[in-house]
């Protein structure tokens, strides 16, 4: 989300007459994007912003945005008392105006919530792929998360705004859009309509010219057999879900107010896999969430090793302010987090590469998005799992759908060259019909 956020609010400084410099030591306006999800982020941006603060002298202008910003307000002027603007996620569109009129010395707060936190984007003339933020916020309060204090309550944009810039982008020649939001599933529950993800799907559907469609992230407990079944039916939409299990054990995820048990999430998986065989499901588990038990992350382990996740993002648990669990005392040493983790880890990492290895000798339809910047010669693709995939050719791919035999992998990346026989396949038809 920060992502696209960041690259939305670039989009806007052009507008307003700003360049960017790869140099921080040149800036005259310093815009850092601070992620609060764990303690480590936002120390991160907190030091970046720091670090830098002798820029002041010169008269450099600082403005923190993304999660920070809101959960902390004025408070963080504590330990950055030099910024000049502190502005929400929500409020991203306001910045280029704001850092205009700021005046030395009197910082300007713009949190909370918006009526429209939403920034309509017409993307680059090279871009291939474009992220769409559909929802803002979250309305889930699970007991270890941030993101409901930093983002705010749920918000929906409206389906008219999202088909627009969808359709504008594909004008400009992009070809794949990722829908965001922190639980797509929850798409619309907030319009005094009924309207839900699946009709948004539907309407993007008909969009010609886009060809692929991918989201993230969905929740366990929102993913319905009504999405799933859209999924199969449409060659477009990527196969890829991404449903974030936390823990194994049920215990823990009723501490964690996740409102699904681990068959439950099993039954999800089982589903998904029934209706597409094909699919990719990759996951978050988190370690150490206070109560864990060594029988609580074993679960977590033995679970992982039943689904066998495509990919799998492994956090050590991070208590945050203004959260339920924060008030939870640590019972998981900092060593033995660190250990679950790395265990958790290495488990994944054999599973991914037995399933990568399993690509070998299969076909796939790639959607080229460039060249790769260290060898000329190689493109970079991703394929229906949104897997990425690395071959060879001398023609002009980019955009394109390619069909690939894979014939190697490595870490998270499959390699193959161009299906000869496909391609030819593919010429032979269309000269057939070119003879009708
Ligand atoms: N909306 C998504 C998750 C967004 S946050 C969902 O519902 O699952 C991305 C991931 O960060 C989460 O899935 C979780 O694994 C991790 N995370 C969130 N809060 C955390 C915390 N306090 N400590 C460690 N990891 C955390
Ligand atoms: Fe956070 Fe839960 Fe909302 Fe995801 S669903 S953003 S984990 S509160």
């Amino acid at each position: 989300m920060n992502f696209a956020e960041s690259e939305r609010l670039q989009q806007l400084l052009t507008q307003a007459g700003w360049k960017e410099t790869k140099n921080v030591q040149q800036t005259h306006l310093l815009i850092a994007i601070g992620c609060s999800i764990r303690e480590k982020a936002e120390n991160r941006v907190i030091s970046f912003l720091k670090s830098n603060s002798h820029l002041k002298e010169k008269g450099t202008i600082f403005c923190l945005t993304g999660c920070t910003a809101n959960l902390h307000k004025e408070k963080i002027l504590e330990k950055l008392p030099f910024l000049d603007v502190i502005c929400g996620p929500n409020h991203i569109a306001e910045i280029p105006e704001t850092v205009e009129n700021c005046s030395p010395g009197k910082c300007v707060l713009k949190t909370g919530e918006s009526d429209n936190p939403f920034i309509e984007c017409v993307p680059s003339k090279k871009d291939i792929t474009l992220m769409v933020p559909i929802i803002k916020g979250c309305n889930n309060f699970c007991s270890y998360c941030v993101v409901p204090m930093a983002r705010g309550k749920l918000q929906s944009r409206s389906p008219d705004s999202v088909v627009r810039e969808i359709r504008n982008a594909v004008k400009q020649g992009i070809k794949a859009v990722t829908l965001l939001g922190q639980n797509v599933n929850e798409y619309g529950k907030d319009f005094t309509i009924d309207y839900c993800f699946s009709d948004l799907l539907c309407e993007i559907l008909k969009i010609e010219g886009l060809l692929r469609i991918g989201f993230l992230t969905s929740h366990p407990e929102d993913t319905t057999e009504k999405l799933l079944t859209i999924m199969a039916q449409h060659e477009k939409i990527m196969k890829h879900l991404h449903i974030p299990l936390q823990s194994g054990s049920d215990k823990i995820l009723r501490a964690m107010n996740r409102k699904y048990t681990v068959e439950k999430f099993f039954n999800v998986v089982e589903k998904t896999r029934k209706l597409m065989p094909e699919i990719s499901i990759t996951s978050d588990v988190m370690v150490g969430f206070p109560g864990e038990t060594q029988q609580d992350f074993e679960m977590t382990l033995s679970f992982i090793k039943k689904v066998r996740f495509n990919e799998l993002f492994v956090f050590k648990y991070s208590p945050r302010p203004m959260t339920k669990a924060f008030k939870l005392p640590e019972t998981v040493s900092k060593e033995e987090k660190e250990h679950r983790h790395k265990i958790i880890l290495d488990t994944q990492k054999q599973i991914t590469r037995s399933i990568l290895n399993s690509f070998k000798g299969k076909v796939c339809d790639v959607l080229v998005e460039r060249k790769s910047i260290k060898n000329q010669r190689l493109y970079i693709g991703r394929n229906i799992q949104g897997i990425p995939v690395s071959f060879e050719s001398k023609e002009v791919l980019e955009g394109k759908i390619v069909r690939i035999k894979i014939t190697d992998c490595a870490e998270g990346i499959l390699y193959g060259k161009v299906d000869e026989e496909c391609q030819l396949l593919q010429g032979s038809q269309s000269r057939e019909k070119m003879r009708k």
